[in-house]
């Protein structure tokens, strides 16, 4: 038998997301466009010397942690949410958090490369990241041999359906004003996760129930109608 049975990686950077919490993070990257998240590179490889040749790419992979559920058991079958939380399939033929090494591979748009204060970052768009999230490792995405455009999607062969999403006068009102504040198109980042539809599959006949979804500095109130989602308004959380 190999002797190879454990390795031990370490840390190359951490994710600052605009997701607070799990809830509402859609199911994959490029869904919700306007996210923003930057991925902080820690010592000893907060070099910029590391990252050369990367910004000629427009997508990188990114391999990560699924931090916040590393205590939690995985099972050998899990329920996909895509199929309504009905069906149970191997967790091997899915993309459960909760699987034997809690890692996570996602496609992800790449902005800019820089650094501040000493501190070397890399700026994400449409990441699927918890704020927090270890990064283990950064690829280039190589589109001729990552893209196969014939390729069978098992369950999932297309993204979900969207919501219809509407504002209350009051989300409104207090998305202009966030926006004026800090410059974040917030009341799009709201509606691109919202329209996703991120509840659980238990809670998805739901209709009326409130709703809550941290982003940034705001908590979210939402709820879901019979052939809508509502945003109802905007809590300021304390940071
Ligand atoms: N694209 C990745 C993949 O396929 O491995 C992630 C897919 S997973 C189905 C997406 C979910 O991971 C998100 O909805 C979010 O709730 C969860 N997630 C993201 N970052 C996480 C983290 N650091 N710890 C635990 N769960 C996380």
């Amino acid at each position: 038998m190999s002797s190879f049975r454990n390795f031990t990686f370490s840390i190359i950077g951490i994710a600052h997301s605009c997701y607070k919490e799990k809830f509402g993070i859609p199911r994959q990257p490029g869904l919700v466009t306007e996210a923003t998240a930057r991925i902080e590179l820690i010592a000893p490889y907060n070099r910029l010397d590391t990252l050369e040749g990367l910004e000629q790419f427009s997508h990188i992979w990114v391999q990560f942690v699924f931090h916040a559920c590393i205590n939690e058991k995985w099972k050998a079958k899990v329920r996909p949410p895509r199929l309504g939380g009905k069906e149970k399939l191997g967790v091997f033929a899915t993309r459960a958090t909760h699987r034997p090494n809690p890692i996570g591979l996602s496609v992800i748009k790449l902005g800019k490369i820089y650094q501040e204060e000493k501190k070397v970052f890399i700026d994400l768009h449409g990441a699927d990241l918890l704020d927090g999230t270890p990064i283990i490792d950064i690829k280039p995405y190589l589109p001729y041999a990552d893209s196969i455009p014939n390729a069978q999607g098992g369950f999932a062969p297309s993204p979900s359906p969207v919501m219809d999403v509407h504002f209350s006068p009051l989300a409104n009102q207090q998305c202009e004003d966030y926006k004026a504040l800090h410059n974040r198109d917030i009341a799009t980042l709201i509606k691109q996760i919202v329209q996703q539809d991120p509840r659980p599959s238990y809670l998805a006949g739901q209709i009326d129930r409130e709703h809550g979804t941290s982003i940034w500095d705001i908590n979210v109130k939402w709820c879901a109608r019979h052939d809508h989602m509502e945003i109802l308004y905007l809590e300021t959380m304390d940071t």
